[in-house]
């Protein structure tokens, strides 16, 4: 019997898996594989993270799935971008050669009774503001882990927390693949590149300027520790929550790098100053690493 070819939805582009299935016949064969698991609506910064994936391995799978469990009730799970002929156009270009784009039925046939708990450090932060957003991003990267199988998977230092929990879960449940960070890619404005940055309106977008500029700022006051850092961020925010459109801080955070945990005044080694604020209906999310 024939076996069903997965569909390809660029001449000579990446083969499309829509299933397990398909993706394990398109991963049959040997060598280093490299995982990059995103939510689509794909740009510059995930281009960013293909390239590391390809200098690293013989087959390139970019995953392309918009996980529901780690969207609150309250949150953009239905409206956020979807269009997977130019995610798959994309990836073309940047020579991958397998898109795993499961739907939410495929990944979650039933409802999902057992999960990998985030811990104490997956409630801080961003999860303080998301309550369970990290049980159900862990949850799918170690789906996406055991479907694909990868030697390399790469994330986006742009998410701090999510790249420094799966690090943890990596390490705590001996999983056996290596994890690559990536750079935070930032438009010419200094915006970092989001898939949600569609959303804003050019006035919104200027607002938004602040997150950036307050981060610079923090690490440019480095030499006085923490409470200068934290305290030249806050003067740019200030400043930022009078603007027309406001930007509404919900964070700003000066943590260790590992472990996510405020860093105290003597602090010395890695540091992170992340921030997330709305500016109208859009949560934006940047940090910069800052060595004490
Ligand atoms: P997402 O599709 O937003 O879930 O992101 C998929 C992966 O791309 C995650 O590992 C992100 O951290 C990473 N990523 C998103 N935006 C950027 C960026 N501007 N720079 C670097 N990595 C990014």
């Amino acid at each position: 019997m024939t076996e069903p070819t997965p569909q390809t939805a660029t001449a000579g582009g990446p083969l499309v898996a829509r299933t397990p299935e398909e993706l394990r016949r398109a991963l049959s064969g040997p060598g280093h594989v490299a995982l990059v698991p995103t939510m689509g609506a794909l740009h510059g910064g995930h281009r960013s993270l293909m390239r590391l994936a390809r200098e690293r391995a013989d087959t390139v799978v970019v995953s392309v799935f918009v996980n529901p469990l780690q969207f609150g009730p309250d949150e953009d799970f239905d409206r956020y971008p979807r269009d997977l002929a130019a995610d798959t156009a994309l990836c073309a270009e940047e020579g991958v050669d397998v898109v795993f784009a499961p739907s939410v039925a495929t990944m979650y046939p039933a409802p999902q009774m057992v999960t990998v708990d985030a811990g104490p450090m997956g409630e801080r932060l961003e999860g303080a503001s998301r309550p369970g957003h990290f049980t159900g991003v862990l949850t799918v990267v170690a789906k996406l882990l055991n479907l694909v199988r990868p030697d390399t998977a790469v994330f986006g230092e742009k998410d701090a927390q999510q790249i420094a929990l799966v690090r943890r879960m990596v390490a705590d449940l001996d999983v056996p693949v290596e994890i690559v960070g990536a750079p935070i890619l930032r438009d010419p404005d200094g915006l970092a590149s989001s898939s949600r940055n569609v959303y804003l309106s050019d006035a919104e977008r200027r607002s938004a300027l602040a997150l950036s500029r307050a981060l610079r700022a923090g690490r440019e006051a480095a030499a006085g520790g923490p409470d200068a850092v934290r305290a030249a961020a806050h003067a740019v925010l200030d400043g930022a929550a009078g603007a027309a459109p406001p930007v509404v801080l919900d964070y700003l955070a000066l943590v260790d790098a590992a472990t996510f945990t405020e860093a105290a005044p003597g602090h010395r080694g890695d540091a992170v100053l992340a921030v997330a604020a709305r500016v109208g209906s859009t949560r934006l999310i940047d940090n910069v690493s800052i060595p004490l």
